[in-house]
């Protein structure tokens, strides 16, 4: 999964074009939306095909929750939010989820439990596991945990059992791409961002990746 945070909507598509076909997903951010606007991810979904991702790690009581949820998902494949909020506050989402899913239109719900740079050691890496295991609870779409740490990713992954892992933190952050990929799955993702979008070539680097996920 791709996660495309720059700050140029024309940028963002030329990137678009040149990685699709060695991705399985897109993940957009706040970096690209508010300085476009959410109907960008329709442009990509157009012309990608791609599964997109809306990582906007909602992070608030259920009802405000909901509101974005409801005005996200009219355009992303899926949302990232926050566990730390709260049960309450991820079943708001799931109930908006649910909705589109009624209508035939399946939209995911991912959840972080502990996020890939050296502050989440301070305040969310001692609660994680009760994340995970809240995120088990709930049965989210996905649960996303850091490759920077290893033992943390094999942790989270062995709490959540089999559901789907997005692990961000290869490239930029460090994180070791052999030890990440031993512990993932086939249904699981590697989220890498500026190591794609500030190649030089983002279409070969995407394509390296691709090559190296498909070999193993
Ligand atoms: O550029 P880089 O590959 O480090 O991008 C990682 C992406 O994953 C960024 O979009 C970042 O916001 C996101 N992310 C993360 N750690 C988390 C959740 C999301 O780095 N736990």
């Amino acid at each position: 999964m791709v996660a495309l945070d720059v700050t140029d909507e024309n940028k963002a598509i030329e990137i678009s074009r040149e990685v699709f076909q060695y991705v399985d997903a897109i993940k957009v951010g706040y970096p690209l939306v508010l300085s476009s606007h959410l109907s960008i991810v329709d442009r990509i979904k157009e012309i990608t095909k791609k599964e997109i991702i809306c990582d906007f790690k909602l992070a608030d009581i259920p009802s405000t929750n909901e509101k974005i949820a409801s005005l996200t998902l009219r355009y992303g494949d899926g949302i990232i939010c926050h566990g730390f909020l709260g049960e309450d506050s991820i079943r708001a989402v799931q109930e908006v989820a649910k909705k589109y899913g009624e209508k035939g239109n399946y939209k995911k719900v991912i959840m972080v439990t502990e996020m890939s740079h050296r502050g989440a050691i301070q305040f969310i890496q001692p609660v994680a596991d009760e994340l995970a295991e809240m995120a088990k609870r709930l049965k989210v779409d996905g649960v996303v945990a850091p490759s920077t740490r290893p033992e943390r990713l094999k942790t989270i992954k062995d709490i959540v059992g089999d559901i789907p892992v997005l692990s961000p933190g290869i490239g930029a952050q460090g994180g070791d791409l052999n030890k990440v990929l031993n512990i993932l799955d086939e249904d699981d993702y590697i989220i890498v961002g500026r190591d794609i979008y500030e190649s030089e070539n983002p279409g070969r680097r995407a394509q390296y990746y691709y090559h190296i996920l498909k070999d193993r």
